[in-house]
């Protein structure tokens, strides 16, 4: 709920995209945009581009712990986001570093998987952790429907009615709300779906035409992140970040030959 400077405190716990576009550098200048101030603690570095994820270089578990002890032992942090984790090793040392900060702090979880490009973000073997140890430490989880589909391990249609009972199977995992993303869906009407203890709101509207995708998932949890860091409710968050994510994809230069990157300064 800010300091006593009034400074809103992001923590981003994610990878770096050295294509600019995803990742932390998605995140910051989402946090940025919308007044906050991001600090980070960085799990691993990709060589990427609008195309491909060519190389990934984990960072040491204990230098993430590293990272994060630096910043909340001097910093402090109003909300806490993370975003891809890679490992059972980074997922070990980044919820117990969360724990002491549980109940106190609200934390998105942004459960990146797999980029749009296809390149593996969350070893196969850490989903399980993921959903064990990272959800119930989460205010809000932010999964798209693959992601979706890999924690319920089952599909999930992406009609309306379908999202909201995923949503709510998702919520007994242990996070206290869920957001189901309906972006991956085959139509061109999308609803996303929001979970809480107090009820269901949705977001219907139109797909963009637009292949300026990359960087959506993490634009849009860093956002949603400042909100709550902001003091903004969970409902005002989203709906805020949903409407600068809309911007931020409305005004992608087109960069680079794959899937670009939005643009988060406009
Ligand atoms: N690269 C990194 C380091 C990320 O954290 C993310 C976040 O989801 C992505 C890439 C996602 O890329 P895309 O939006 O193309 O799926």
């Amino acid at each position: 709920m800010a300091d006593r400077f009034g400074n809103h405190r992001v923590l981003v716990v994610a990878g770096s995209d050295s294509g600019g576009g995803a990742g932390i550098q998605a995140d910051i200048k989402t946090v940025m945009a919308l007044g906050g101030y991001a600090t980070t603690a960085i799990t691993a570095l990709t060589a990427q581009n609008t195309v491909a994820v060519e190389d990934v270089h984990p960072v040491p578990p204990a230098f993430i712990t590293s990272q994060m002890s630096a910043v909340m032992g001097d910093i402090g942090a109003d909300c806490i986001k993370t975003g891809m984790l890679y490992d059972t090793a980074s997922i070990a040392v980044v919820a117990e570093m969360m724990q002491p900060y549980a109940q106190k702090i609200p934390v998105v979880i942004d459960p990146v998987m797999v980029t749009q490009s296809g390149h593996r973000l969350l070893t196969e073997m850490a989903s399980d952790r993921l959903r064990e140890v990272m959800l119930p430490l989460a205010t809000l989880v932010t999964p798209n429907l693959p992601e979706a589909e890999v924690l319920l391990g089952r599909p999930i249609d992406d009609d309306e009615q379908s999202m909201i009972e995923a949503a709510q199977e998702l919520r007994e995992l242990g996070s206290q709300a869920v957001l189901l993303k309906g972006g991956h869906g085959r139509g061109d009407q999308l609803v996303d779906v929001l979970v809480t203890a107090s009820g269901v709101e949705c977001w219907r509207g139109e797909r963009l035409p637009t292949t300026s995708t990359h960087g959506t998932g993490c634009t849009l949890a860093s956002a949603i992140a400042t909100g709550i860091a902001q003091g903004m409710t969970l409902v005002e968050s989203v709906d805020r970040a949903r409407i600068y994510l809309r911007r931020a994809m409305e005004e992608a230069k087109g960069l680079g030959q794959g899937a670009g990157p939005v643009e988060h300064s406009f």
